[in-house]
């Protein structure tokens, strides 16, 4: 897509959302199908981590403080992965960021034009995390620069007149201050809310997006609990309420316009259809930014319907537009289940962090199930593995990774590459913050002075439980790529504390045994499950989930192959050639973009039972490059050239399956995954498929035999 073009686009959706009116619907008694979470628990005054300061509700669990939680294992090899990538090159490789406004290279980059002053900030929140989680100096430094020119602008619309720019910097700052401890965070926080509160009408969509204004809602109560400082609450009912409100009823309201679930297969369009003006609400960035606002907003307005709205909405989503491993069909527009239309990767980060919000706010533990499945497959899999290049859109059945038309709405020929800049530069800039983000919500405090496990992988943590005591806690495991985790406690004298672990939707029967005790318990998925007890250094918990492989039923009753949060797609051969040019824009020394082409075939139909799947599981090591096949082509750390990879994905599982010769491509992509039961004489054989992540060409709905 052409920047103008989708500058155009967001001029001329200014102000478009739906009239707050309709939420009269709800309230007349319409029937809510999701089930609520539980309401706001009490947080006790003398609890070892704050809450929220009255008259906001208490959240429901509080994250602890940036780099309490310590990868180790494949996660620690997956952020180290990180750290050597892009992530810590993109300030020599990317002149928006090496000359920029941010640092204070007056007149650089900051321009109004579209959002390119918003990525600095993305870059920056993603950096800082990362920094703050490995603890890594070289990281810190980076990031420095920026900060501390930041920290002193007084005058906001210097830097850039972009309120959301500015609202993706506050995104960073409890961050940084949780590093740093620097008090000018809590400041720049408030100059920020009050430099949108005075431009909040603005009908300049390059100063203000009324659609994003509930982004001030995270770093804007995290403001309001450091200072305490009581007029924010106005400000931000000002800024916000009418955001909240619209959002709202899209959620509950979309489903019933035919309109919202109309395919756009039009490849020949010259121009992109007309939009009216209420469409801008499909817009997946803006869509999957929105979810959090309606929570967070609840822990002010206190209507149990912000939260019912979005369970309602996640719901509907899922309905409209929903693909394996929890993300939407959104190639710039929410569009269709079809499995070859596009998923940028902007959506499956900002989906991520409200869901992360979200979790913490009120709790739900599907939202802990949706995170795993969006980080375990969506994430890895739009990325190449040494992060060195992403894609713009991903798709759920991707044969050909090429420069070429794609029925997609908006985003250009370039867009499913994996390079440095496909089709825009907002995904450059966004894909640092989800591996560290999703380390910093891997366990929080709850009000009863306990810990919940909320999301899993191996990692270390200490943090303060009871009445102030100390604990470590050692979590190992293999986990997603094993069903099995083993928690260790160690503290210097007993201490009665309780432990909550999120029991995910897939468990089966979930066994979970105590040293000393006799038995397992088998708590219930999709809870919580409390364990209180008087803890003694060396306890050891031991949580089983007995994983199955599973499917689930697709668009075409095609059908989809999962084990816990993994989902598994067809090995493909990848045959892969650089690309110096993309989209007219020759690309740095040291990236790469990559056109992917198959060398094996990929139309295969399972043959499988869908209610009782006979598969083969194989599982070994966990390379150092966690989400690498073999043979695709990485960079190693201090290297100049990209190098096969030597070790093969660390989960195999082999099932039966006949080629379909009639499914073939249709123009760049594979053709509608026939209907099935499909007829196929060809000989029955094995296939390998291998986890989402793992694969940049893959199938992941298949017709059945
Ligand atoms: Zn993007």
């Amino acid at each position: 897509m052409r920047r103008r073009d989708f500058c155009e686009l967001m001029a001329a959706s200014a102000g478009s959302y739906i009239p707050a009116t309709f939420g009269l619907r709800l309230l007349c008694g319409a029937p809510l199908n999701a089930s609520s979470p539980e309401t706001s628990t009490p947080w006790p005054a003398k609890a070892n981590y704050q809450n929220n300061r009255e008259p906001l509700l208490p959240t429901k669990y509080v994250k602890l403080r940036l780099g309490t939680v310590r990868p180790t294992g494949w996660l620690r090899d997956q952020l180290k992965v990180q750290a050597n990538g892009l992530t810590s090159h993109l300030n020599t490789v990317w002149g928006v960021v090496e000359d920029s406004g941010w640092k204070g290279d007056a007149g650089r980059n900051v321009t109004p034009e579209c959002c390119t002053p918003r990525f600095v900030p993305r870059w920056l929140e993603g950096l800082t995390a990362l920094a703050g989680v490995l603890d890594d100096d070289r990281l810190k430094a980076l990031a420095d620069p920026y900060m501390q020119y930041i920290l002193t602008v007084r005058d906001l619309a210097t830097v850039t007149p972009s309120a959301i720019a500015w609202a993706h910097l506050g995104r960073s700052l409890p961050d940084y201050y949780d590093i740093t401890g620097d008090a000018r965070a809590i400041a720049l926080a408030r100059r920020i809310l009050d430099y949108t509160d005075s431009v909040r009408n603005s009908s300049d969509m390059a100063v203000v997006d009324p659609g994003r204004l509930g982004m001030l809602l995270s770093f804007g109560w995290w403001y309001y609990n450091r200072s305490g400082d009581h007029d924010i609450l106005a400000l931000m009912e000002r800024c916000t309420k009418r955001c909240v409100a619209d959002w709202k009823n899209y959620f509950v309201h979309f489903p019933e316009d035919p309109k919202y679930f109309a395919h756009f297969p039009d490849v020949t369009a010259e121009k992109s259809p007309e939009e009216p003006p209420s469409q801008w609400t499909r817009h997946g960035v803006n869509v999957t930014q929105a979810i959090q606002y309606p929570v967070l907003h609840y822990l002010m307005s206190k209507d149990e319907t912000d939260k019912d709205n979005v369970l309602q909405g996640l719901a509907n989503l899922d309905k409209g537009y929903g693909q394996v491993g929890a993300r939407w069909n959104a190639d710039e527009w929410l569009a269709s289940t079809d499995p070859i239309q596009g998923t940028e990767l902007c959506d499956v980060e900002e989906l991520l962090y409200s869901l992360e919000k979200s979790f913490e706010a009120i709790g739900e533990p599907s939202f802990g199930d949706r995170i795993e499945q969006l980080m375990f497959n969506a994430f890895p899999g739009t990325c190449t593995a040494d992060m060195w290049a992403h894609q713009y859109d991903q798709q759920a059945n991707q044969v050909l990774v090429s420069v070429a038309k794609r029925p997609w709405h908006l985003n250009d020929d370039t867009s499913n590459i994996y390079g440095f800049t496909p089709n825009f530069p907002c995904c450059l800039a966004n894909m640092h913050s989800p591996w560290p983000r999703y380390i910093q919500s891997m366990w929080m405090a709850t009000a009863d002075s306990g810990l919940v496990a909320a999301l899993y992988g191996p990692c270390r943590l200490q943090a303060m439980v009871g009445e102030g005591s100390t604990v470590d806690i050692t979590e190992e495991t293999d986990y997603p790529f094993s069903d099995r985790i083993r928690f260790t406690i160690h503290n210097e004298h007993p201490v009665s504390f309780p432990i909550y672990f999120r029991i995910p939707s897939w468990a089966n029967r979930a066994e979970l045994s105590v040293s000393g005790e006799l038995g397992p318990r088998h708590p219930q998925r999709g809870t919580c499950f409390k364990l209180e007890r008087v803890w003694k250094s060396g306890d050891v918990v031991t949580l089983c989930f007995n994983f199955k492989v599973r499917t689930e039923t697709r668009r075409n009753n095609a059908v989809a192959v999962a084990w816990g949060p993994l989902y598994f797609v067809l090995r493909i051969g990848e045959s892969f050639e650089r690309i110096t040019v993309l989209g007219g824009v020759p690309t740095p020394p040291g990236c790469v973009n990559w056109r992917i082409a198959p060398t094996t075939a990929w139309n295969y139909a399972l043959a499988i039972d869908r209610n009782h799947p006979q598969c083969t599981l194989a599982t070994s090591r966990i390379s150092s490059m966690p989400f690498a096949q073999k043979g695709e082509p990485v960079k190693l750390p201090g290297a100049d050239e990209f190098i096969p990879w030597q070790e093969d994905v660390p989960f195999v599982l082999k099932v039966k399956a006949r080629q379909v010769p009639q499914w073939g491509m249709h123009g760049a992509n594979a053709a509608a995954v026939p209907l099935s039961p499909v007829n196929a004489d060809s000989p029955e054989t094995l296939v390998e498929l291998i986890p989402y992540g793992c694969s940049r060409l893959r199938i992941s709905e298949f017709p059945t035999v």
